[in-house]
Protein backbone atom coordinates (compact mmCIF):
# COMPACT_ATOMS: atom_id res chain seq x y z
CA UNK A 1 0.00 0.00 0.00
CA UNK A 2 1.25 3.59 -0.54
CA UNK A 3 2.04 5.71 2.71
CA UNK A 4 -0.60 8.72 2.16
CA UNK A 5 1.53 11.56 3.18
CA UNK A 6 -1.30 14.41 2.72
CA UNK A 7 -3.21 12.60 5.74
CA UNK A 8 -0.71 14.32 7.76
CA UNK A 9 0.82 17.44 6.07
CA UNK A 10 -1.72 18.68 3.28
CA UNK A 11 1.20 21.68 2.50
CA UNK A 12 3.58 19.58 1.39
CA UNK A 13 3.69 20.71 -2.07
CA UNK A 14 6.92 18.26 -3.20
CA UNK A 15 8.11 15.04 -1.70
CA UNK A 16 11.07 12.53 -2.41
CA UNK A 17 9.47 9.14 -2.79
CA UNK A 18 10.24 5.23 -4.61
CA UNK A 19 8.92 3.90 -7.54
CA UNK A 20 6.92 0.31 -5.69
CA UNK A 21 4.92 -0.77 -8.83
CA UNK A 22 3.52 0.34 -12.19
CA UNK A 23 -0.09 -1.08 -12.30
CA UNK A 24 -1.08 -3.29 -15.72
CA UNK A 25 -2.94 -0.11 -16.87
CA UNK A 26 0.10 1.91 -16.82
CA UNK A 27 -0.13 3.92 -13.73
CA UNK A 28 2.49 4.60 -11.38
CA UNK A 29 2.81 3.96 -7.55
CA UNK A 30 5.18 5.31 -5.48
CA UNK A 31 5.90 3.72 -1.54
CA UNK A 32 4.82 7.27 -0.28
CA UNK A 33 2.53 10.26 -1.63
CA UNK A 34 1.77 13.65 -1.38
CA UNK A 35 -0.79 13.48 -4.24
CA UNK A 36 -4.52 12.87 -3.10
CA UNK A 37 -6.38 9.98 -4.57
CA UNK A 38 -9.99 10.89 -5.87
CA UNK A 39 -12.86 10.10 -3.12
CA UNK A 40 -14.87 11.54 -0.97
CA UNK A 41 -16.47 14.06 -3.61
CA UNK A 42 -12.51 15.26 -3.75
CA UNK A 43 -10.78 15.12 -7.29
CA UNK A 44 -7.35 13.34 -7.33
CA UNK A 45 -4.47 15.35 -7.29
CA UNK A 46 -2.33 16.33 -10.30
CA UNK A 47 1.35 17.25 -10.99
CA UNK A 48 4.38 15.78 -12.39
CA UNK A 49 7.24 13.49 -11.35
CA UNK A 50 10.58 13.89 -12.43
CA UNK A 51 13.17 11.81 -11.90
CA UNK A 52 17.08 11.36 -13.30
CA UNK A 53 17.20 11.36 -16.93
CA UNK A 54 12.88 12.34 -16.95
CA UNK A 55 9.65 13.21 -16.09
CA UNK A 56 5.85 12.63 -16.07
CA UNK A 57 2.83 14.80 -16.33
CA UNK A 58 0.58 13.36 -13.71
CA UNK A 59 -3.14 13.62 -15.00
CA UNK A 60 -5.11 12.66 -11.67
CA UNK A 61 -3.87 10.08 -8.25
CA UNK A 62 -6.96 7.27 -7.51
CA UNK A 63 -7.28 4.67 -5.34
CA UNK A 64 -5.88 1.14 -6.60
CA UNK A 65 -5.79 -2.61 -5.06
CA UNK A 66 -4.90 -3.07 -1.28
CA UNK A 67 -4.71 0.63 -0.45
CA UNK A 68 -2.36 1.38 -3.26
CA UNK A 69 -2.76 5.02 -4.40
CA UNK A 70 -2.16 5.42 -8.37
CA UNK A 71 -0.59 8.08 -10.27
CA UNK A 72 -2.05 7.92 -14.06
CA UNK A 73 0.34 9.75 -16.61
CA UNK A 74 -1.42 12.50 -18.26
CA UNK A 75 0.39 11.67 -21.88
CA UNK A 76 2.60 8.26 -23.53
CA UNK A 77 5.96 9.48 -22.22
CA UNK A 78 8.23 6.87 -20.51
CA UNK A 79 7.16 5.85 -17.08
CA UNK A 80 9.91 5.80 -14.09
CA UNK A 81 11.06 2.28 -13.58
CA UNK A 82 10.19 0.03 -10.59
CA UNK A 83 12.74 1.58 -8.01
CA UNK A 84 13.73 4.62 -9.32
CA UNK A 85 13.59 7.89 -7.01
CA UNK A 86 11.58 10.55 -7.67
CA UNK A 87 10.54 13.94 -6.65
CA UNK A 88 6.57 14.18 -6.57
CA UNK A 89 5.66 18.03 -7.53
CA UNK A 90 1.57 18.56 -6.84
CA UNK A 91 0.11 21.12 -8.60
CA UNK A 92 -0.21 23.45 -5.69
CA UNK A 93 -2.80 26.05 -7.03
CA UNK A 94 -5.26 23.47 -8.10
CA UNK A 95 -5.21 21.31 -4.85
CA UNK A 96 -5.43 24.30 -2.44
CA UNK A 97 -8.42 25.47 -3.95
CA UNK A 98 -9.59 21.31 -3.41
CA UNK A 99 -8.52 22.24 0.24
CA UNK A 100 -10.28 25.42 0.82
CA UNK A 101 -13.40 24.38 -1.00
CA UNK A 102 -13.40 21.23 1.08
CA UNK A 103 -12.80 23.16 4.52
CA UNK A 104 -15.75 25.56 3.20
CA UNK A 105 -18.06 22.24 2.80
CA UNK A 106 -17.49 21.47 6.20
CA UNK A 107 -18.41 24.84 6.99
CA UNK A 108 -21.88 24.75 4.47
CA UNK A 109 -22.70 21.61 6.72
CA UNK A 110 -22.78 23.57 9.74
CA UNK A 111 -24.56 26.43 8.21
CA UNK A 112 -27.22 23.79 6.63
CA UNK A 113 -27.83 21.79 9.78
CA UNK A 114 -29.60 18.78 8.11
CA UNK A 115 -28.06 15.14 6.57
CA UNK A 116 -25.85 15.72 3.55
CA UNK A 117 -27.06 13.93 0.62
CA UNK A 118 -24.06 14.21 -1.89
CA UNK A 119 -21.19 16.32 -2.60
CA UNK A 120 -18.54 17.41 -5.06
CA UNK A 121 -15.54 19.47 -4.64
CA UNK A 122 -14.22 21.45 -7.80
CA UNK A 123 -11.45 24.39 -8.18
CA UNK A 124 -14.17 26.48 -9.09
CA UNK A 125 -17.28 24.98 -7.71
CA UNK A 126 -18.24 23.08 -5.10
CA UNK A 127 -21.67 21.62 -4.03
CA UNK A 128 -23.70 19.78 -0.81
CA UNK A 129 -27.09 18.77 -1.64
CA UNK A 130 -29.30 18.42 1.20
CA UNK A 131 -32.12 16.21 2.67
CA UNK A 132 -34.59 19.33 3.11
CA UNK A 133 -38.13 18.35 2.41
CA UNK A 134 -39.75 22.22 2.76
CA UNK A 135 -36.80 24.74 2.33
CA UNK A 136 -36.11 26.36 5.80
CA UNK A 137 -33.49 28.21 5.04
CA UNK A 138 -32.85 31.09 2.77
CA UNK A 139 -29.62 32.26 0.31
CA UNK A 140 -28.50 35.51 2.50
CA UNK A 141 -29.15 33.70 5.45
CA UNK A 142 -26.51 30.68 4.45
CA UNK A 143 -24.34 33.51 3.20
CA UNK A 144 -24.23 35.25 6.64
CA UNK A 145 -23.50 32.08 8.13
CA UNK A 146 -20.57 31.36 5.96
CA UNK A 147 -19.37 34.79 6.22
CA UNK A 148 -19.17 34.71 9.73
CA UNK A 149 -17.49 30.93 9.92
CA UNK A 150 -14.51 31.93 7.90
CA UNK A 151 -14.17 34.98 9.66
CA UNK A 152 -13.98 33.40 12.59
CA UNK A 153 -10.48 31.44 11.50
CA UNK A 154 -10.94 28.22 13.18
CA UNK A 155 -7.98 26.15 13.80
CA UNK A 156 -8.60 22.76 11.96
CA UNK A 157 -7.27 19.26 13.00
CA UNK A 158 -7.29 16.02 12.81
CA UNK A 159 -7.64 12.84 15.38
CA UNK A 160 -7.61 9.50 14.66
CA UNK A 161 -10.21 7.14 16.84
CA UNK A 162 -11.47 3.22 17.10
CA UNK A 163 -14.20 2.38 14.85
CA UNK A 164 -15.93 1.21 18.12
CA UNK A 165 -16.07 4.93 19.36
CA UNK A 166 -17.59 6.54 15.73
CA UNK A 167 -20.06 3.25 16.32
CA UNK A 168 -21.12 4.61 19.74
CA UNK A 169 -21.24 8.04 18.12
CA UNK A 170 -23.36 7.62 14.79
CA UNK A 171 -24.59 11.28 15.15
CA UNK A 172 -20.88 11.94 14.25
CA UNK A 173 -21.89 11.43 10.33
CA UNK A 174 -23.58 13.58 8.37
CA UNK A 175 -22.89 12.88 4.99
CA UNK A 176 -25.23 9.92 4.14
CA UNK A 177 -23.74 9.15 0.53
CA UNK A 178 -20.08 8.65 1.64
CA UNK A 179 -19.48 6.38 4.21
CA UNK A 180 -16.53 7.13 6.79
CA UNK A 181 -13.03 5.51 5.58
CA UNK A 182 -12.92 1.92 7.39
CA UNK A 183 -9.64 0.14 7.70
CA UNK A 184 -7.35 -1.36 10.08
CA UNK A 185 -10.16 -0.48 12.71
CA UNK A 186 -9.85 3.26 12.85
CA UNK A 187 -11.49 6.22 11.58
CA UNK A 188 -9.97 9.92 11.33
CA UNK A 189 -11.85 12.35 12.30
CA UNK A 190 -11.71 15.93 11.05
CA UNK A 191 -12.23 19.11 13.51
CA UNK A 192 -13.10 22.75 13.01
CA UNK A 193 -12.40 25.04 16.10
CA UNK A 194 -11.64 24.45 19.52
CA UNK A 195 -11.65 20.59 20.77
CA UNK A 196 -13.59 21.20 24.01
CA UNK A 197 -16.77 23.52 21.72
CA UNK A 198 -16.13 21.69 18.10
CA UNK A 199 -17.64 23.73 15.64
CA UNK A 200 -17.85 20.91 13.31
CA UNK A 201 -16.41 17.20 13.74
CA UNK A 202 -16.78 14.01 11.49
CA UNK A 203 -15.02 10.87 9.85
CA UNK A 204 -13.55 12.63 6.60
CA UNK A 205 -10.20 11.43 4.18
CA UNK A 206 -9.74 14.41 2.34
CA UNK A 207 -7.49 17.27 2.83
CA UNK A 208 -8.25 21.17 4.86
CA UNK A 209 -6.65 24.19 5.35
CA UNK A 210 -5.22 25.05 8.03
CA UNK A 211 -7.33 27.85 9.62
CA UNK A 212 -10.84 28.57 7.91
CA UNK A 213 -9.69 32.33 7.26
CA UNK A 214 -8.11 30.78 4.53
CA UNK A 215 -10.76 29.99 2.54
CA UNK A 216 -11.33 33.98 2.01
CA UNK A 217 -14.54 34.89 0.69
CA UNK A 218 -17.16 32.60 -0.01
CA UNK A 219 -20.09 33.30 -2.62
CA UNK A 220 -23.24 30.91 -1.90
CA UNK A 221 -25.56 30.08 -4.90
CA UNK A 222 -29.35 30.03 -5.09
CA UNK A 223 -30.87 26.83 -2.94
CA UNK A 224 -31.85 24.52 -6.18
CA UNK A 225 -34.34 21.50 -5.73
CA UNK A 226 -33.20 18.61 -7.27
CA UNK A 227 -35.94 16.46 -6.75
CA UNK A 228 -38.85 16.26 -4.31
CA UNK A 229 -36.88 15.84 -0.54
CA UNK A 230 -33.20 17.25 -2.04
CA UNK A 231 -32.19 20.57 -2.13
CA UNK A 232 -28.36 21.64 -3.76
CA UNK A 233 -26.11 24.59 -2.65
CA UNK A 234 -23.31 25.41 -4.90
CA UNK A 235 -20.28 27.91 -3.51
CA UNK A 236 -18.04 29.50 -5.23
CA UNK A 237 -14.69 31.57 -3.99
CA UNK A 238 -14.35 35.34 -4.61
CA UNK A 239 -10.89 34.86 -5.69
ZN1 LIG B 1 -13.20 16.91 5.00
Amino acid sequence: MTEPLFLSDAYAKTAPGTVAAITPEGGVVMDATIFYAKGGGQPGDSGRLVWEGGEMEVAQAVKGEGGAIVLLPADAAPLPPVGTAVEQRLDWDRRYRHMRMHTALHLLSVAVPLPVTGGQIGAEKSRLDFDMPEVTTTREAVQAEMDRLVAGDHGTGTRWIEEAELDARPELVKTLSVQPPRGAGRIRLVRIGPEEAPVDLQPCGGTHVARTGEIGRVVVGKIESKGRQNRRISITLAD
